[in-house]
């Protein structure tokens, strides 16, 4: 796999899939989540199975950047084309921090593709030891300052997850799905959740609730106080122009029920 790689980079063999990210309690889309997949001969490989490797191997530094490039320019052609400003959040592994490429890079993808700096979300994964993140906070500072967005994703399956949110500055963080999974039968499960989204308000942070599969769900998450989502109740990850024909479909549905 990874003599593979970089020919499936270049030749555009990774298909960057869009998941929907809703605002609760309504369900209305207000933008997405790129996750990558590997079109392996006609095989969708998911990116648990090789982004790791690509870790290893340093890879994944090209791999991310392709993405947020397409990522970037999809939802930009997606916004001119709807009159819409949705949002979209790319996955950028903890190894991009440690330096400082990164910061050029999403500057090129946002001058590429023309989408403005607050429609772009970066999502950092708390699965590195917070000792790194102190010399990475300064790389983050500097992509706020541009007006791109961070967020801290998986909350709550990482190292140090409170001494975390200490070192760096974000603007959203996302609560993995392991804490919701049982959150209708389990008090443990709700009371975690919800003094999550409270610290989260009271530090000033976005919070979407990751792995949404069911009404009852979203209805205690709401409860709870949250109003952002992310889950397959709501869409899975889908090819770009799945995701362009469902939102066109909703933009006649909305005209539709305007009409009366
Ligand atoms: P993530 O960033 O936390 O993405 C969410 C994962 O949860 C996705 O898996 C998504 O398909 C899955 N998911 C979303 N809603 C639900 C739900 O309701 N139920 C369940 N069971 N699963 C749900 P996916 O696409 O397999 O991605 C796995 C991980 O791979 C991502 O987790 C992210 O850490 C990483 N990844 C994906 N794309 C990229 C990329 O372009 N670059 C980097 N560095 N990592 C990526
Ligand atoms: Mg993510
Ligand atoms: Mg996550």
């Amino acid at each position: 796999m990874i003599e593979e790689l970089p020919n499936a980079i270049r030749s555009g063999a990774l298909d960057v899939y869009l998941q929907p990210k809703v605002t609760l309690p309504d369900g209305v889309v207000y933008g997405f989540e790129a996750l990558v997949r590997w079109n392996r001969e006609g095989v969708m490989v998911p990116p648990d199975r090789f982004v790791s490797v690509a870790e290893e191997s340093g890879l994944i530094l090209e791999l991310d950047r392709y993405v947020m490039r397409r990522a970037t320019q999809v939802t930009a052609d997606i916004n001119a084309e709807l009159g819409r400003s949705y949002s979209i959040s790319v996955n950028l592994s903890a190894l991009h921090f440690s330096g400082r490429r990164i910061v050029g890079w999403v500057q090129a993808a946002l001058a590429d593709s023309r989408l403005p700096p607050s429609l772009l979300t970066l999502e950092i994964t708390e699965s590195v030891e917070l000792g790194d993140w102190r010399g990475a906070q300064a790389t983050v500072e500097e992509l706020r300052e541009s007006g791109t967005r961070v967020s801290i994703d998986d909350f709550g399956t990482g190292y140090s997850s409170i001494g975390y949110l200490h070192a760096i500055s974000a603007d959203e963080l996302k609560i993995d799905r392991s804490l919701v999974e049982r959150i209708e039968t389990c008090d443990k499960s709700r009371f975690l959740v919800d003094t999550v989204l409270d610290m989260a308000g009271n530090l000033g942070l976005d919070v979407v609730v990751e792995g949404i599969e069911t009404e009852s769900q979203a209805r205690v998450i709401h409860q709870l106080g949250g109003n952002k989502a992310q889950g397959f109740l709501y869409g899975r990850p889908m090819p770009e122009e799945t995701m362009r024909t469902l939102l066109r479909n909703e933009g006649v549905r909305d005209l539709e029920q305007d009409a009366g």
